[in-house]
């Protein structure tokens, strides 16, 4: 499965948002990550949905929304999410998983399962049918700079051996929290093939430069 680069927008240089889609769109990034925080699922608040209404309107690059709030499904439908844009629903955050998804689904994006490091890979199995990949944490979310939960490459192997078992040797993976290229190449040699991307390969505070992306593709193959 070939790799995909979504660069979080949460680490970008926010003042000069224009300037990094530039870079990101000649740079054949895949997606633009977003984390929407609501302060209660996890310990922050980020990226509201006019933010997203804005960056729909500047660049055609994939959206690859990552909810990390309670019942999502009440404030999925605010977010312009459409086809070839991708979302991400926490298994922990709703009693109604399932509807979230399929609100996601009936607006034609793709659909991943998110998991926090503490919850299990099985999470996934009953949502196999209504998913094009899953999202595992390597760190807990809430805030960016955290070192990697080292068991986040055991993690990767697993839910990967689960995917092809179970007939969905097509669904993704995308490894969000401290995805160093020094943590990448471990996390693609276990199976995952999306990465987000953050402070762990800046080179500048709160900026994405050219350099860090090549830097990045030239290490993780
Ligand atoms: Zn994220």
């Amino acid at each position: 499965m070939s790799y995909k680069l979504a660069p979080s927008m949460m680490c970008c240089d926010l003042l000069n948002v224009r300037e990094q889609i530039k870079m990101f769109e000649q740079h054949r990034i895949d997606a633009l990550h977003i984390d929407i925080m609501d302060g209660s699922f996890v310990p922050n608040i980020a990226l509201g949905a006019c933010f997203v209404e804005q960056l729909k309107k500047e660049t055609r690059l994939p959206l690859d929304l990552h909810f990390m709030i309670d019942t999502p499904e009440r404030y999925i439908n605010t977010y312009p999410i459409g086809e070839g844009d991708y979302a991400s629903i926490h298994f922990e955050s709703t009693n109604h998983v399932q509807r979230a998804l399929q609100m996601v689904k009936d607006k034609g994006a793709k659909t991943l399962i998110a998991i926090n490091p503490a919850t299990p890979i099985y999470a996934a199995s009953e949502v196999l049918d209504d998913i094009d990949g899953v999202l595992l944490m390597s760190v807990n979310p809430g805030y960016a700079g955290q070192k990697m939960i080292p068991r986040s490459i055991e993690k990767i192997k697993a839910m990967r051996k689960f995917l092809d078992e179970n007939g969905r040797s097509d669904a993704e993976i995308e490894v969000d929290g401290n995805v160093s290229i020094e943590n990448a190449i471990k996390m693609r040699a276990a199976g995952a093939n999306i990465f987000v991307l953050g402070t762990a390969i800046q080179t500048k505070k709160e900026l994405f430069t050219r350099e860090d992306i090549e830097r990045f593709r030239l290490s993780v193959q």
